[in-house]
C-alpha cells in the first residue's frame, strides 16, 4: 500500500472513546455504508424459527456485537492486524420473516448474495443454524462446491424434524442434496452427545463428511485435530460454520441445545487459527441465545471466534 493510499478504516479509537461506549457495530467497526467497499463484511441474521429446543438465537447478533467491544486491534499469535490490513465493516442485520422459514431463507440468500458479489468475504452472526443453508447457496453460486468445516456438537444432517425439511438440525443434509458441498473435503468438528440411534451416524457417513469428535481432542490432542482439518480442506473454497454449542456449556451456556463434554474456547480458537492459508470465502457463528447467557460468557466466546476468523483472513491475505 503506497503512503498516499488511505488504509482501511478501523474501529473507533479506544484511547478517545472508552470501549463501553461508541457505535453498536461489531468491534466498533465502521458500518458498510461508511466505507467504499469491504474486504470482509459482517452481517447479522436475527432469526430462530428453525430451532428445536430453546428459542432465543434471534437476539444473537446484537449480543455478539455487544460482547465484542473489548477486542483489540493486534493478534499477537498470528502477528496480524485484522482491522488494519483489510477493510472490515458491519452491514447491520437482514430483515428475515419470523413466521415463514422458506421466505426467510430466500431473503437471506438474496441479501448474502448482494453482500458478497463484489468478492467480499462474508461473516454472518446468527441466528440459528438453518441460516447456513442460504449462505452456502449464495456462496456456491460464485465459487462452486464448498469445503465445509462445521464446528458443532451435532451433525445437523438429519432429514426432517416433525416433517419439516428446513430446521436448524438439517442444513447440511439439504446443502448436500443441493450439490453445494464438496463432501470429499468437508468435516464435522466437535460432535458428541446422545443421538436418536446409530443410524444417525450411518446416514451422515453415507453423505461423506469426515468427523473429528470432541473425544478426539482428548485422545489425540489439538495438534492432530488441526492437522486433520487443514488437510481435509486444502485447495478448496472453504465455508466455516461455527455452532457455538461446539463449546462445552461451561464455555457457552447461552445456546439452544447444549451438550456436555464439549471443546474449550482455547481448543476452538486454536483449531480456527490452523486455517491460515486456507481459501475461506465465508463463515458464520450461530446459535448464540443470550437469554441463557451469564456475564456475556457465550457472547465473548462468539466475539472471539469472529475475531479469530478475521485474523485468519488477514494473515492469509498478507501471505503469512
Ligand atoms: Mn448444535
Ligand atoms: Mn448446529
Amino acid at each position: 500500500m503506497s503512503p498516499d493510499t488511505p488504509g482501511p478504516r478501523g474501529p473507533v479509537d479506544a484511547t478517545r472513546v472508552p470501549r463501553y461506549g461508541g457505535p453498536p457495530t461489531f468491534a466498533r467497526l465502521p458500518r458498510l455504508d461508511e466505507v467504499s467497499r469491504a474486504d470482509v463484511t459482517i452481517v447479522g441474521l436475527p432469526f430462530d424459527t428453525g430451532v428445536s429446543y430453546r428459542p432465543g438465537a434471534r437476539f444473537g447478533p446484537g449480543h455478539v456485537r455487544a460482547s465484542s467491544k473489548l477486542l483489540r486491534p493486534y493478534h499477537p499469535a498470528l502477528g496480524t492486524h485484522p482491522f488494519g490490513t483489510q477493510q472490515v465493516a458491519d452491514a447491520g442485520d437482514l430483515g428475515l420473516n419470523p413466521f415463514d422459514i422458506a421466505e426467510a431463507l430466500g431473503t437471506a440468500e438474496r441479501g448474502l448474495t448482494a453482500l458478497s458479489q463484489d468478492g467480499s468475504t462474508l461473516v454472518s452472526l446468527g441466528g440459528d443454524h438453518t441460516l447456513a443453508l442460504p449462505a452456502l447457496r449464495a456462496l456456491a453460486k460464485q465459487h462452486g462446491k464448498l469445503a465445509v468445516v462445521h464446528f458443532d456438537a451435532h451433525l445437523d444432517t438429519w432429514d426432517t424434524y416433525f416433517g419439516a425439511p428446513y430446521t436448524h438440525g438439517t442444513p447440511f443434509r439439504r446443502a448436500s442434496e443441493e450439490g453445494l458441498v464438496d463432501l470429499e473435503r468437508s468435516v464435522h468438528v466437535g460432535t458428541r452427545g446422545p443421538l436418536y440411534s446409530a443410524q444417525d451416524l450411518e446416514d451422515d457417513g453415507v453423505l461423506g463428511f469426515q468427523v473429528v469428535r470432541a473425544d478426539d481432542y482428548e485422545t489425540d490432542g489439538v495438534a492432530r485435530a488441526v492437522e486433520r482439518v487443514r488437510r481435509r480442506v486444502e485447495g478448496a473454497p472453504v465455508y466455516v460454520s461455527v455452532d457455538i454449542d461446539v463449546l462445552d456449556p461451561a464455555a457457552a451456556p447461552g445456546t439452544g441445545t447444549p451438550e456436555a463434554g464439549g471443546l474449550t474456547s482455547r481448543e476452538l480458537l486454536h483449531t480456527l487459527r490452523g486455517l491460515v492459508g486456507a481459501h475461506v470465502v465465508g463463515a458464520d457463528v450461530v446459535e448464540v441465545a443470550p437469554a441463557y447467557d451469564h456475564a456475556e460468557i457465550t457472547g465473548i466466546a462468539a466475539a472471539h471466534v469472529v475475531y479469530e476468523l478475521l485474523s485468519v483472513l488477514a494473515a492469509t491475505r498478507s501471505g503469512s
